[in-house]
């Protein structure tokens, strides 16, 4: 018998969950206030993981009308978080939103139990301070789409217990994801800070007119993407010289000249020059055609995901 998974919430983030729990083995339950949209989701799961079979991108080691048997739909709260070892909520990121889904599962939950939240940028003292379980709350973060980008960012509220966050990164690894998990809450968790610090200083070379947005954008997708597709940026210092220690002596001085040149954050980002990168855009990427460049570049990820299995 398949341990149970339970999703709180079947919009985007809820159904790629479930197939990533379910090419894991796991039977998974979903939920949401939306009698229609669990259906719905139901529909769009069984669609998606025919898709990905034909495209050689499913995930796990069952055929996709395996996965799709794991995978039931549910009206009742109760019904579909009992027996579950670990939850997973996706609903839409609104404090008050959160905090009472957590209030409804809190008189569910046991000691055992893990409740995880998808939550993008709350973390668990924001939604979660006043459960009677609150030790057994802990945000595991996604990164869009979820089911070909594996990063998940594992983040405890200050109550959190420890094998929270043990079970919680076991689980991750289990179904093919990669956790990394922060020691305490901070704003952002690790992933946006670093994208954050990387928009503020294309935003600055922007305003200064050093760079056209598309150059910007090509110092990413032909420069730096390529190499951090494969390896992180310490690793980076490591090979870019005999060693990091070597790299440090080397580069050093002249990275901290560099960086003192770098504009000091936080910027804000303004809508003058957003309309500037807007006008680039017009011709490119309007905004008509947002949907079709999101699935392409859904698609290139799924390549990239099925290459790095490979390596
Ligand atoms: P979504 O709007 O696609 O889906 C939310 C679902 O929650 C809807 O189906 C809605 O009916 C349901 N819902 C609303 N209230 C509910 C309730 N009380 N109980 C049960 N279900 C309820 O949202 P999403 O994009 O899937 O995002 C969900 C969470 O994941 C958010 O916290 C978001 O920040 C996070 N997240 C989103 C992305 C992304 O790119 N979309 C990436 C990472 C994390």
């Amino acid at each position: 018998m398949s341990e149970k998974v339970a999703i709180i919430g079947s919009g985007l983030i809820g159904q790629f969950w479930s197939m990533i729990f379910a090419s894991g083995g796991y039977s998974v339950s979903i939920y949401d206030i939306d009698d229609k949209q669990v259906s719905k989701a139901l529909t769009l799961i069984r669609e998606k993981l025919h898709l990905y079979e034909q495209q050689g991108c499913l995930r796990g080691k069952s055929s996709a009308a395996e996965q799709a048997q794991l995978i039931s739909g549910h009206t009742d709260l109760a019904e579909c978080v009992e027996g579950a070892c670990y939850l997973q909520e996706c609903v839409p990121e609104v404090v008050d939103l959160k905090t009472k889904v957590f209030q409804q599962l809190d008189i569910m939950l046991t000691d055992t139990m893990v409740a995880a939240s998808s939550s993008s940028c709350l973390g668990p003292s924001q939604f979660a301070g006043s459960m009677q379980h609150r030790d057994r709350v802990v945000v595991a973060h996604p990164v869009n789409p979820p089911y070909f980008i594996p990063l998940v960012e594992i983040v405890p509220g200050p109550w959190t217990a420890p094998d929270v966050l043990e079970k919680t990164r076991a689980i991750m690894e289990k179904v093919g994801q990669s956790p990394i998990t922060l020691r305490k809450e901070v704003p952002g968790f690790a992933l946006n800070r670093i994208q954050y610090a990387i928009i503020n200083e294309c935003w600055d070379m922007l305003k200064q007119g050093i760079l056209s947005p598309e150059d910007i954008d090509k110092v990413m997708k032909d420069g730096l993407g390529p190499r951090y597709a494969f390896i992180g940026p310490l690793e980076t210092m490591h090979l870019n010289a005999d060693g990091i220690v070597d790299y440090c002596q080397r580069y050093a001085d002249g990275a901290y000249k560099v960086c003192e040149t770098l504009a000091p954050p936080p910027i804000q980002y303004d809508l003058d020059t957003a309309g500037k990168v807007l006008n680039e855009f017009k011709d490119t990427i309007p905004l008509d055609k947002i949907p079709d460049r999101r699935q392409w570049r859904d698609d290139r990820l799924a390549a990239l995901a099925t290459l790095k299995r490979q390596c």
